[in-house]
């Protein structure tokens, strides 16, 4: 033996790898993908080598990636038959780890990111260094006669000699770390652990990864021999226990060919039914499957579904949007946030781009060309899928809107609107005429001779909604009104401000425009009449209101409150709710039926009896409110004042 002079790793590497090893990782298993993946690279390059070069004398159906465990001497072998690593090579790439896949990880780190960075990007060999204490790597460089042996425990250094090995290719010797109390090395070699985690990262590497498992079988027992006529017939009736013997065989772990990379047509609706739920965890059968392929500048291949029903924590921060990518069969993210827009992020799903694969991990995927190019023909793409469902398969839209509606009216309103032309189409609302959902366009289609305008009217409940004055006036002039009963609802139309020209109408705060100039100037000559009466109730009534007048849009009722310009009951009520330190009252205006009995009586009253006048435009301004479905900050008060007019 010769004593063996320590390389040491380059400085900037020491400390990013002391970063990488030390740092708390909840991905460590990737590290088998990214080992995989190199294995799988260099086959390809054996393979390219091959069509020209008829030396190679490997035909590519003998191609694989072999994973050895050894349990007793704590090691994981990933050996494949590629192009192998001369000794400038094993130097070069494993000695120097700022490079390649570790530069993301590296700026990744220097930017302050989120360590998790890891387990998305992959940080190629070096993350082995998280599960083993020392890596040996045993290679013999295709065309080469001398193989070496390269020896590391990453903290300081390696070491690097010559070895024997036959055939060219790569073994990665990886003695695991001992078991801690938190950290369980010892399930890498458990032959469960690596079938699973092979399925799951590296299910489509094209070629096979095989795997000696353990398998049982029963035992075929000779006959006994049982003797003519006798007890034999006795002993049979015994039950004998099956015996078992088990046995290892070399088993090819991965399927090679993903579901999305298949024709569609070669695709049964079973299998893709089946893959959603085993990768999704969704048991509930996907609404519609939309299975694509892209060719141009970029090409990829994409599988999404919609689902039938939100996740448990759909609408809160917990829930992760996003979609799997792959780069050429290898899984590379497990959530892909920038190729799903926000308001389509009940989506689910997995693509796949080759044209990903030569610059995924080197570089920052945000910022990644054809990632953007991807992400906007797949928005499209789940557009133009809900708006046929929308038009031509009502019932199953329906139930997806009754799951997500309210995830695409966020994605109409947020970021003031920029996603409008995404969202807009695809929203529905509750029609009072028709006693269903439509959709605007559906609305705006069906409106009436005459109608200028978009009505809707807010309000917790639809058959409340319905007995509104002014529901109640428009309906009988054959005008549609929309409820609004989500919280987000209102905020649509102040967003959009049109749809197909039409502007909307608030009926409950909003003028009805269905005054011609000269109703117009009589109702103001009216006003101008009983201006004395108004002015009484707005003294009785202080700083309960902030206008009071007339209204002939009141139908039979007597009082209406209405809320100032631009605001509404329903938004004062829900900034209360979710922010009330931001919240503040919205101006109450109370509007007077000028023809309706009881406002008669009242201006009869005021010159008969003030006192009492008083007390009477108390209690339309409690009815009021009652019927806004504003509480009434003195329930005690209005009784009694409800008593004492009774008296
Ligand atoms: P990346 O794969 O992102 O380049 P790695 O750190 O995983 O980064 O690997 C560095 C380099 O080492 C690879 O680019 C490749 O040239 C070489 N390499 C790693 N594993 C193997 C292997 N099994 N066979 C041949 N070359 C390999």
């Amino acid at each position: 033996m010769f004593f063996m002079e320590k390389q040491q790793f380059k400085a900037e590497s020491q400390r990013l790898l002391d970063l990488m090893i030390n740092s708390i990782y909840t991905h460590r298993e990737i590290f088998l993908r990214e080992i995989i993946s190199n294995a799988s690279d260099a086959i390809d390059k054996l393979a390219y080598t091959a069509l020209t070069d008829d030396k190679v004398g490997i035909s590519r159906d003998q191609f694989a990636i072999t994973i050895t465990r050894d349990p007793e001497n704590r090691t994981l072998t990933v050996s494949d038959n590629g192009i192998g690593m001369s000794k400038e090579e094993l130097e070069e790439n494993l000695g120097t780890i700022a490079k390649s896949g570790s530069l993301s990880f590296k700026q990744a780190m220097e930017k302050d990111e989120d360590v998790d960075i890891i387990g998305q990007f992959g940080v190629g060999f070096y993350s082995a260094f998280m599960v083993a204490s020392s890596i040996t790597v045993i290679s013999k460089k295709y065309g080469e006669d001398t193989a070496w042996k390269w020896v590391s425990d990453g903290a300081d250094g390696y070491t690097i000699e010559e070895t024997e090995k036959d055939a060219p290719g790569t073994d990665i010797i990886m003695t695991l770390k001992a078991d801690t109390e938190d950290e369980k090395y010892s399930e890498f070699l458990e032959e469960y652990e690596l079938r699973s985690l092979v399925r799951k990262y590296s299910d489509y590497i094209r070629y096979p990864i095989r795997m000696e498992v353990t398998k049982s079988r029963p035992v075929e027992e000779p006959e006994a021999e049982a003797g003519e006529g006798g007890e034999s017939g006795e002993e049979s009736a015994e039950y004998k226990a099956p015996k078992y013997e088990s046995y290892t065989e070399m088993e090819t772990l991965n399927s090679m060919v993903p579901i999305w990379q298949r024709a569609k047509k070669d695709v049964s609706d079973e299998e893709y039914e089946t893959f959603y739920r085993d990768k999704f965890f969704d048991y509930n059968k996907p609404l519609r499957i939309i299975h694509s392929s892209a060719e141009g500048s970029v090409s990829f291949k994409a599988l999404l579904y919609i689902p039938g029903k939100a996740p448990y924590d759909f609408y809160t921060k917990d829930f992760k949007r996003g979609l799997q990518l792959y780069s050429s069969g290898v899984m590379i993210m497990e959530n892909c946030e920038d190729l799903l827009p926000e308001h389509f992020r009940f989506v689910r799903g997995v693509v796949d781009s080759q044209d990903l694969s030569l610059n995924i991990s080197r570089e920052m995927l945000q910022h990644n060309r054809q990632l953007t190019i991807i992400a906007r023909n797949i928005e499209k793409k789940i557009k133009s899928e809900l708006k046929s469902m929308l038009d031509n398969d009502r019932e199953n839209y329906e139930k997806f809107y009754a799951a997500f509606g309210r995830q695409l009216k966020y994605g109409a309103v947020s970021d003031y609107g920029a996603h409008k032309d995404s969202c807009q189409d695809l929203l529905l609302f509750y029609s009072h005429k028709q006693g269903k959902l439509i959709s605007l366009k559906e609305y705006v289609e069906a409106m009436a001779e005459g109608q200028e305008k978009i009505y809707f009217a807010p309000g917790e409940n639809k058959d409340r909604l319905a007995k509104l004055p002014q529901v109640e006036t428009l309906s009988k002039k054959g005008y549609d009104v929309l409820l609004f009963t989500e919280d987000v609802d209102e905020f649509v139309p102040q967003t959009l401000m049109t749809y197909m020209e039409k502007s909307f109408c608030n009926v409950s705060s909003e003028d009805l425009g269905l005054k011609t100039e000269e109703e117009k100037k009589e109702a103001e000559e009216k006003a101008e009449q009983m201006k004395g009466l108004l002015t009484f109730v707005k003294e009785s009534l202080g700083d309960q209101v902030k206008e009071v007048k007339l209204s002939d849009d009141l139908g039979s009722h007597p009082v209406c409150m209405t809320p100032d310009a631009g605001m509404s009951f329903e938004m004062e009520k829900y900034m209360k709710r979710v922010n009330p330190e931001f919240a503040y009252p919205v101006g109450r205006i109370l509007e007077l039926n000028p023809d309706h009995e009881a406002v008669k009586t009242l201006e009869r009253t005021m010159t008969e009896d003030p006192v009492k006048a008083k007390d009477y435009a108390q209690l339309l301004c409690y009815q009021a409110q009652l019927m806004a479905e504003l509480p009434l900050e003195d329930p005690f008060a209005y009784t009694e004042l409800v008593c004492k007019l009774m008296r």
